[in-house]
């Protein structure tokens, strides 16, 4: 792994694809999105499922700290049964 944007195998490239969205990137842009016609199609296809995805829920926008939250929700859930026992 070089992390070298423009010598990215296609593996390399989708491992950090949803950093490179998910950072708000143009990642049409992308070096390896330029050379790669295999992952412009996977891109492409993303982006239908995005748009569908956006029709089909117009309201919901997930906030930057959703992960936190299911980790925290994640964390109660574990304590939860402990905590009772010790009462
Ligand atoms: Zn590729």
């Amino acid at each position: 792994m070089t992390g070298d944007p423009n010598n990215l195998s296609c593996a390399e490239f989708q491992s950090q694809l949803p950093d490179l969205i998910g950072s708000g990137q143009d990642v049409s842009a992308h070096p390896h999105i330029l050379r790669c016609e295999l992952c412009r199609a996977l891109l492409s296809d993303l982006e239908t499922i995005a748009d569908a995805a956006r029709q089909l829920f117009p309201a919901v926008e997930p906030p930057d700290d959703l992960w936190e939250h299911i980790e925290s929700a994640i964390r109660e859930e574990d304590t939860a049964p402990s905590a009772s026992k010790e009462n």
